[in-house]
């Protein structure tokens, strides 16, 4: 059966139901229908004390794929059949691998979460709030250049760009007001994906609506004749958009194929974002459960660097332990097996792949939290392979336990699960990566040589000039966002396993001062992807009575 139609098989609890699991009355929600719910906040219910955090991350993704949805939504149901108060955070699926590349992001086989054909598609309307507030922001910028420019902004120097949540190559270099004085000032512009956006990443970072408005003020949508950045404040239009994603910061509740409350709320990428779901959601996972399982996009050195670098300092908590995914044919695909041939046992490839998995796990040990390996186990992997990547762990004193959830929902993570019930009470003593008053370029090359393992960073002109800039203007000591490849450690995406001696070549910064971030964009990184040869969308069908088919 696919994704699907295993989801398609289950009866749902209504959401009401769902909430009442983790305290919450019908008054506590808003309901989208029977299934869905938005958390009214501040929560009015007596939070819980316990507050364990467990991070899901992975090895570098391959089109083998590692199903970190799938163990982080498996391991959730393991906790409720040990009888756990549990939540699993996850974040919203954009559409744009939904048609594209991906399909579904809701996990897989009988670790799904559901309604996964609403999930994947329009959901709760949060990705739609957010293009329309960016779209707004953007054509008020043209409105006030349109009526005079009192602001003075160059309009060559305008970095507001517009989005849409769809993968569409053709738009990421447009020119608008075309056709004369009425129809605007012509200028060059670009969309970006939505999950790419900045109001993407404050809607994920923001503590309340007072927080999300303050960092919408903040946002540099462009800069003068004369080079003085020019804010959102300046246009005095923050209440206007604080507004349109009035209900869009409120977090999405649904459950999983088991009935377990998750929460699924904020979607950014890795690659090109911060990567992470809400801290909203995730605060308030925290507050409703014992126990929270939440997870960063793409690989350790995307995802969970910028969750343990960018969101904890924000969140105020610090994961209790985190969990590595890894496929033994995703790492045998690392260490130089074809894609075509991943369901034969080959221990040398595996041997050779491994290094990347042993590569992610001393980079997570740094910041002082346990680590727990999940082998997620294929139907073709051989028993042989299993223990070797278990035994490559044992040798470096961490656990590896393989899962079978995605054939066996809960039933086949509770050795996971008991593990981990037991490592999240080990003291941890955070360590963060690097001080949050270190330079811009000292965050950048701690980044590169301790979790990518490199040994360099070359910066393009543009990228030196910009940092001379920042330091002008104050920026020169904010968070650094990695944009980056998620394949390769490197910014090169054939570079598979564990790459040594690599530069790093940073060939622009994009300032977010909303978000607080300043991105990097490495290699020949895109915010705005575009379609593949064979898009999903190609597979995707609606029947006249309205069943949804090849969403996975
Ligand atoms: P990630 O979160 O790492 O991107 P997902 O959990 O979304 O990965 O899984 C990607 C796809 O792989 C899904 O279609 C899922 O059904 C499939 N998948 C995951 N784990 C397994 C498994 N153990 N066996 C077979 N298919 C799997």
């Amino acid at each position: 059966m696919t994704d699907i139609e295993i989801a398609q098989n289950v009866k749902m609890d209504k959401i009401v139901k769902v909430a009442e699991k983790i305290g919450l009355s019908e008054d506590d929600i808003e309901q989208y229908g029977s299934y869905k719910a938005k958390i009214k906040l501040p929560l009015q219910t007596e939070k819980k004390t316990k507050r364990k955090l467990i991070l899901v991350t992975s090895i570098n993704p391959t089109p083998a794929g590692e199903g970190k949805s799938t163990v982080t939504v498996g391991l959730g149901d393991a906790f409720s059949l040990l009888q756990k108060k549990v939540m699993i955070a996850l974040r919203e699926p954009s559409l744009g691998p939904v048609m594209g590349m991906k399909g579904g992001a809701t996990g897989g086989g009988y670790a799904q979460v559901v309604p996964m054909e609403d999930i994947n598609l329009h959901f709760t309307g949060d990705m739609h709030a957010l293009t329309t507030a960016n779209n707004t922001l953007a054509a008020l910028i043209d409105n006030h250049m349109q009526q005079g420019n009192a602001l003075g902004i160059d309009q060559r120097r305008i970095v507001w760009k517009r989005t849409l949540d769809i993968n569409d190559r053709a738009l990421r270099n447009i020119v608008i007001g075309l056709g004369g004085p009425v129809q605007g000032v012509p200028r060059e512009d670009g969309f970006d994906i939505t999950v790419a956006s900045e109001l993407m990443a404050i809607l994920c970072l923001s503590e309340d609506l007072h927080d999300l408005k303050a960092r919408i003020n903040r946002i540099v949508i462009g800069y003068t004749h004369d080079r003085k950045p020019v804010t959102v404040q300046d246009l005095n239009v923050g209440g206007a958009i604080a507004t349109l994603l009035k209900d869009a910061i409120k977090p999405n509740l649904v459950q999983t194929l088991a009935h377990t409350p998750a929460i699924i709320h904020g979607g950014p990428f890795a690659n090109i974002a911060h990567g992470c779901n809400s801290v909203l959601a995730t605060q308030t996972a925290l507050n409703l459960a014992d126990y929270t399982i939440t997870e960063a996009g793409f690989g350790a050195d995307l995802g969970a660097e910028k969750f343990l670098d960018i969101k904890t300092p924000v969140l105020g908590k610090t994961p209790d332990t985190i969990v590595i995914v890894a496929t033994v044919k995703a790492l045998k695909l690392n260490g130089g097996q074809a894609l075509s041939d991943l369901a034969t046992e080959n221990l040398d490839a595996l041997k050779k792949g491994i290094a990347n998995l042993v590569h992610h796990i001393k980079s997570m040990a740094q910041y002082g939290v346990p680590v727990v390996v999940a082998i997620n186990r294929f139907t073709q992997d051989t028993n042989h392979e299993i223990d070797y990547v278990k035994q490559i762990c044992a040798d470096m004193g961490i656990q590896a336990l393989d899962t079978d959830v995605w054939a066996k929902g809960g039933h086949g993570a509770l050795d996971l699960a008991k593990t981990i019930i037991k490592t999240v009470e080990k003291p941890a003593t955070f360590k963060p990566l690097y001080e949050p008053d270190a330079d811009l370029t000292v965050k950048i090359e701690t980044i590169v040589t301790k979790i990518y393992g490199g040994v360099h960073v070359e910066y393009s002109k543009k990228a030196i000039n910009q940092i001379k800039r920042f330091k002008k203007y104050g920026w020169d000591k904010l968070p650094v966002c990695m944009a980056k490849t998620q394949y390769s450690l490197s910014d090169d995406p054939k570079l598979l396993g564990a790459p040594k001696d690599f530069t790093i070549h940073v060939k622009l910064f994009v300032p977010k001062l909303g978000a607080g971030f300043i991105v990097a964009m490495t290699g020949n990184i895109l915010t705005m992807p575009g379609l593949p040869k064979h898009p999903a969308a190609l597979d995707i069908d609606i029947s006249d009575d309205g069943k949804i088919s090849g969403l996975f």
